[in-house]
């Protein structure tokens, strides 16, 4: 048996494996554990999405090879989202492209356009997949620190001439995991002035747009002037519609982009199951009241979870969207003895900030994928930890 490649080597540790055998260890004395570190709805897919899969899965149309791009009719059904809820006028057939799942474009998007030794600009903390995916392409990573003085957005700025020149990616992810922060209209207009002048492309993984609070409507880089001729922007219907083990997203935007990815994946895959993407169209133009609902019951986690970190004297920003919760860890501890404490002496999991990037230290992220009765003990748990 060879080695494994100097790509897989070369990944940094993986600190959540780490995190699951704390886990196990736990489980195994006894301990009921409250699971507040996964990043997946625990709510369950709405029937009229599951009823036109059954429906779709029974026509042998839909057996044989998808086409690569995916259906028109799923292509069609997220230009008509993108212009409903962005008011952005997409072209179904240039500019929109169905994925496995937002994750896969976003990994395999740097095979498109990075040759060895280019950089791609990548936000700390940020989802792993970013760094993952250019490291696979044989290209070199410039982190982006993301802090709270600023928002938890990246200091264009700050980003050094050389690595600015060098870079053909940029990634960003708002609303943001793990940070909960959101951008505004503004921010995106300085990242498509910045990424015109140094032609980068932008890939804005726009994952959370529809888990939104307090009448917070989280924009689209595709919504500024310009943002098309530098910009794409990755979607699913996973975390809206309660959908992560569907496989089913879509890339949209700048044409040439779209159709480097397209190239990509012809050569690796061979699209999304016809029914899954006929359950895509339902859930993207059928009823949004379960979707609503959704929304608000994590709302009311957040606030249950806002309130007692409050309570206990923590502080925590409140997040206007995404299923999370980022806040600083309290008494200087760093994040992984506070992760470990937590686990240790109130069976409660947390994922500690450094797990998302060496940017991600001091802090930790609470993911409000339990309901509301199990996030009110754990409040209560660490209300006893501490008194
Ligand atoms: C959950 C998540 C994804 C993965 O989405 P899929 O469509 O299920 O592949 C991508 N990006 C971020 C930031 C996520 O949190």
């Amino acid at each position: 048996m060879p080695e494994f490649a100097e790509r897989l080597r070369r990944l940094p540790p993986y600190l959540f494996a780490e995190i699951d055998r704390k886990k196990r260890e736990v489980r195994a004395r006894g301990v009921d554990v409250i699971d507040l570190g996964i990043g997946d709805p625990d709510l369950p897919t709405p029937p009229h999405i599951i009823q036109a899969l059954q429906k779709a899965a029974e026509d042998p149309a839909n057996h044989r090879y998808p086409s690569y791009e995916g259906l028109l009719a799923y292509r069609q059904a997220v230009a008509d989202w993108y212009a409903k809820r962005f008011n952005v006028r997409l072209d179904p057939d240039q500019e929109v492209l169905t994925l496995i799942g937002s994750k896969e474009g976003t990994a395999h998007m740097p095979l498109a356009f990075v040759n060895p030794g280019d950089v791609v600009l990548v936000p700390d903390p940020g989802y792993p997949v970013y760094a993952a995916g250019t490291w696979f392409a044989g290209g070199e990573v410039h982190f982006m620190p993301l802090r709270r003085e600023n928002g938890f957005l990246p200091d264009l700025g700050a980003i050094p001439r050389e690595a600015a020149r060098r870079a053909k990616l940029m990634y960003l992810n708002y609303p943001n995991n793990p940070t909960a922060a959101v951008a505004t209209r503004d921010f995106f207009t300085q990242v498509v002035a910045f990424a015109r002048r140094h032609g980068i492309l932008v890939c804005h993984d726009l994952m959370y747009s529809e888990l939104k609070f307090d009448g917070f409507e989280p924009p689209s880089l595709l919504e500024v002037d310009g943002a098309r001729e530098v910009g794409v922007e990755f979607h699913s219907l996973s975390k809206t519609y309660s959908m992560t083990g569907w496989r089913l997203g879509f890339c949209v935007g700048n044409r040439q982009a779209v159709a480097g990815l397209g190239a990509v994946k012809t050569n690796v895959d061979s699209g999304v199951f016809q029914a899954v993407q006929h359950a895509g169209v339902a859930a993207l133009t059928g009823p949004q009241d379960l979707a609503e609902q959704y929304r608000r019951t994590y709302q009311e986690r957040r606030d249950i979870v806002v309130r007692g970190l409050r309570a206990l004297g923590w502080q925590v920003d409140v997040p206007k969207g995404t299923f999370f919760v980022w806040a600083p860890v309290p008494g200087g501890l760093d994040s992984r003895a506070f992760a470990t404490r937590l686990l240790e002496e109130a069976g409660v999991v947390v994922t500690p900030g450094v797990g998302f990037g060496p940017s991600g230290e001091g802090f930790y992220r609470i993911a409000l994928t339990v309901d509301q009765a199990r996030i009110a003990e754990a409040m209560e748990r660490l209300k006893r930890l501490r008194g």
